[in-house]
């Protein structure tokens, strides 16, 4: 399971927070009580016939523009690193792109975003180098979207290897007293925070093998992660049961096949998905693809980290009750006492677990006890401090459910 603000997944085994906590998520009862998650009781939806009828697709069928201007791209790039970061156009996703853009040496961000106009006008307001990432159009709503995406990502690598993929984009959707479905008819928090990533990464794993030192990376939240205060007091609690509505698939309501929605408990779910395996590209002895376990998998790392409690970015933008009014305060409280971090500093992190030599290693779920920044954040890297290696929980290491979640995932994007 990933860790209240923890991981997400696209396919991979998902450390989780353990008893061992950072300072940050090991908190006392005070700060749990301020904490943004915290739920009111859900607003419990009984399906009817409507499940499916919502009208417009999220995805407009238009394929990103990179084709357009592909010679510039590549010139652009040249010998760089590509950095495709999913969910770049705001929060964690955006201050990772200016970390690892300012701090960094070396690296060309593939900002896929559902919205590229918005991505040029915040990075301009960032001051990121229009010439270090390309804003390419992804709507994680949509499977048939991330197959052109992937499509126009494999044009612009010609053949070279996807050295970076962090998959960051993520809805949280505790006030919706029914569900929303993406394109294909899944709900949406499993939909855009699991499906669309799992399928991205099944599209672009033989491109990843490709390259030399290629590292994924899966944004996790301790909202998933039973054993850590938040994620196992604060109700409700991630719960996927036997993957009863994976196995359904669209028109699902709940992961753990209940028809009774809770958009909290939906988001937290999502980002708990037990052992998935990185899976893709390789085929077994049946000829089925094989499913390669988190940390098995030679040439790539796989990790997931936890940011921290970003109280400042757009997660929180369905939150209109009290809670909403009172996060500044909360911020700045908390701020003071080291529960919730800055959106520069989550970016830092994000960006350290990107292009630090120290977390070249597979299979970690990675935390901090103090700042990013603190421990040299640079081109060197490697620096030491208080980056720590946090440790499963049992959910993400239940085997048998992992492999069922991957079976069901494949089963539904089928990307080959
Ligand atoms: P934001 O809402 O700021 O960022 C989420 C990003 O996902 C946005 O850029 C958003 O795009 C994008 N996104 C949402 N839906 C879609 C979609 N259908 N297609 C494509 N992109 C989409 O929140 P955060 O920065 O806080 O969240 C980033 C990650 O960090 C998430 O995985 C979250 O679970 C995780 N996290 C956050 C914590 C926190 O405290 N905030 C704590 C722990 C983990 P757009 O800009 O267009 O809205």
């Amino acid at each position: 399971m990933w860790p209240l603000c923890v991981a997400a997944s696209s396919g991979l085994v998902l450390p989780a927070a353990s008893g061992s906590a950072p300072a940050s998520i090991a908190a006392s009862p005070l700060r749990v009580a301020a904490h943004p998650l915290l739920q009111a009781p859900p607003a419990v939806y009984s399906p009817s016939k409507d499940l499916a009828g919502r009208g417009a697709k999220y995805y407009d069928g238009r394929p990103p523009e990179l084709s357009q201007s592909i010679a510039q791209a590549l010139k652009e790039v040249g010998k760089r690193k590509i950095c495709v970061i999913t969910g770049a156009s705001s929060g964690l996703g955006l201050h990772a792109v200016t970390a690892l853009t300012s701090s960094y040496e070396g690296y060309y961000v593939i900002a896929a975003v559902r919205d590229t106009a918005k991505m040029d006008e915040a990075a301009a307001e960032m001051g990121i180098d229009a010439k270090d990432y390309k804003a390419v159009k992804l709507e994680c709503a949509s499977l048939a979207s991330v197959r052109d995406f992937s499509k126009e990502l494999k044009r612009l690598l010609r053949g070279r290897g996807l050295d970076r993929l962090v998959c960051n984009a993520a809805v949280y959707l505790p006030t919706d007293p029914k569900p929303r479905f993406t394109d294909e008819g899944y709900e949406m928090s499993f939909g855009v925070n699991h499906l669309s990533h799992f399928l991205l990464l099944q599209l672009l794993m033989p491109d990843l093998k490709k390259a030399k030192d290629a590292r994924v990376c899966i944004v996790g939240s301790v909202t998933g992660n039973k054993n850590t205060v938040a994620g196992s007091l604060v109700k409700p609690v991630a719960d996927v049961g036997d993957l009863e509505g994976v196995k359904a698939g669209a028109g699902s309501v709940m992961v753990d096949g209940s028809r009774s929605f809770d958009g909290a408990k939906a988001y937290k779910d999502a980002k708990a998905r037990p052992r998935e395996g990185g899976g893709g590209g390789g085929r077994g002895k049946a000829g089925k693809p094989e499913r390669p376990l988190f940390t098995n998998r030679p040439g790539i790392v796989f990790n997931s980290m936890y940011p921290g409690c970003i109280a400042q970015t757009q997660l929180f933008r369905e939150k209109r009750d009290w809670r909403g009014a009172a996060y500044p305060h909360l911020w700045r409280r908390e701020q003071a006492i080291g529960s919730y971090v800055s959106q520069k500093e989550a970016g830092e992190r994000l960006a350290q677990t990107i292009a630090d030599p120290q977390a070249a290693k597979s299979g970690v779920y990675w935390s901090w006890n103090g700042d990013a920044k603190s421990i040299g954040v640079g081109n060197a890297g490697g620096a030491g401090g208080d980056l720590f290696e946090n440790s499963f929980s049992g959910m993400v290491q239940d085997e048998a459910n992992g492999q069922l979640c991957w079976d069901y995932s494949m089963e539904l994007v089928k990307p080959y």
